[in-house]
């Protein structure tokens, strides 16, 4: 379907944010999630609101943006209209999550959630220590294979190691913005 990969603009955002999380969603909550679902379509996000079920009302742009990319994974048996473009696209994707991670705190406060922001911004990157999947959760490993030690955070439940690697990424992709600067 030709329409797959269409980008959403503001007033699609807003449109899915009523429908789904039923919520008044303020202009800061529109632009955290129009950010945080950059390169996804409209088809794609409602779908994986609705495979939330009753969770879609909780539901962070990350999780959302993870549910599209897993529905992309398992639909690689379909002919993909745009194969040359994804590489870029998948970069730009990236950059674009990363940069919706930056208005995640504003999107919880405004939306009154009481989930913490440093697990979802932990789970966008894959697990340095118990190598969990970027998504999913850290599992209950306390000592790998090298002899290392590391308890999970009481508080946002992920390896702090997770935590610093997501961080790290995410004040590069702040520092340099998508560019060619290898010249
Ligand atoms: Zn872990």
């Amino acid at each position: 379907m030709s329409t797959l990969h269409a980008v959403m603009n503001r007033s699609d955002v807003r449109g899915l944010l009523i429908r789904h999380t039923g919520a008044h969603a303020s202009e800061d909550v529109v632009s955290a999630w129009e950010s945080g679902l950059a390169g996804y379509s409209l088809a794609e996000c409602h779908r994986a609101f609705v495979a939330l079920g009753p969770a879609a009302r909780r539901a962070t742009p990350s999780e959302i943006a993870g549910r599209c990319d897993a529905a992309r994974d398992r639909d690689t048996g379909e002919p993909t209209p745009v194969q040359s473009a994804a590489s870029p696209r998948a970069t730009s994707r990236d950059y674009y999550r990363q940069a919706g991670m930056l208005g995640i705190r504003a999107v919880y406060a405004a939306m009154g959630w009481k989930r913490n922001p440093d697990h979802d911004l932990a789970r966008s990157v894959a697990c340095p220590f118990c190598k969990a999947r970027a998504w999913a959760v850290c599992g209950p490993l306390s000592r790998n294979r090298a002899g290392v030690r590391e308890m999970r955070d009481p508080v946002h439940r992920m390896h702090p190691s997770r935590l610093r690697r997501a961080q790290t990424e995410l004040e590069r992709a702040n520092a340099t913005p998508e560019q060619e600067t290898t010249r």
